[in-house]
């Protein structure tokens, strides 16, 4: 049986609002024992809130473990990759728990990277104190590169646009590490010891969860309860193996 790597935002919710039929579909495979987990690009989150989000919203059966973060992922990709073990980021709480949690201290003092991960309150102030650090040698690490955010009046800036103004100020390039890039798919069987055959990437967002599957080969469902709708399919030559309305036809 294939596990269901859910995307979160514009797939389970939007924003603070609950997706009926994804409700329906989750408490299917809760019932039936078919496995899923979460991949999210949103890193401004740690699993336990991101639990307590989704059954604020009424979601049951949902453990912390389930989660995986693009904090979570960049925190191992640089781990692997690296040399350093000093950071200063622009983040929250999923951010600096994943930062904790894989061993990387905190700190204003000649930091070796500077981590990029969406802090809604963060100002120039902060933002000038990063690009200090990164024009003085610390390397740039994003997150993630989403252009924008669905909010429940629209949508907002994404963590990549936070992110080219840092590559604009400091002729960095942070390495791509999340949806579409392949390196959060690799990470994410790692830690949860899948295999490429062994799992479903579901999203609804052609351009980060349909494009991870053309990309690396996995299967894809593309769901319209998001941000991109049928006919961008074409438009956007990001062809899924399965188009469905809602969540709740794969019942
Ligand atoms: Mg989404």
């Amino acid at each position: 049986m294939k596990t269901y790597c859910l995307d979160l935002d514009g797939t389970m919710y939007r924003g603070t609002a609950i997706i009926e039929s994804a409700k329906a579909f989750l408490d299917h495979c809760l019932e039936k024992n078919i496995p899923f987990i979460f991949l999210t690009n949103n890193a401004m989150r740690t699993q336990d809130e991101n639990r307590i989000h989704m059954e604020k919203m009424g979601y049951t059966g949902i453990k912390n473990e389930m989660f995986y973060n693009s904090a979570m992922a960049s925190c191992e990709f640089v781990r692997k990759n690296y040399e350093g073990n000093k950071v200063y980021y622009i983040g929250q709480s999923g951010l600096k728990e994943a930062l904790l949690e894989n061993g990387f201290e905190i700190s204003e003092e000649h930091p070796d990277f500077v981590f990029v991960g969406l802090n809604k309150n963060a100002n120039y102030h902060d933002y000038s104190k990063a690009l200090s650090f990164l024009l003085g040698g610390a390397k740039l690490i994003g997150t993630n590169k989403d252009h924008i955010l669905a909010s429940p009046n629209g949508f907002e800036m994404g963590n990549g646009a936070i992110l080219a103004m840092f590559e604009f100020a400091s002729k960095q390039v942070s390495p791509d590490i999340a949806k579409p890039s392949p390196t959060m798919l690799e990470l994410c069987m790692e830690h949860f010891h899948l295999k490429k055959e062994d799992i479903i990437l579901v999203g609804d967002n052609l351009e980060t969860d349909i494009r991870l599957g053309q990309n690396t080969g996995v299967e894809t469902i593309f769901v319209q309860t998001g941000i991109h709708t049928k006919e961008d399919i074409d438009r956007l030559g990001i062809f899924p193996t399965r188009v469905v309305n809602t969540l709740e036809e794969l019942i």
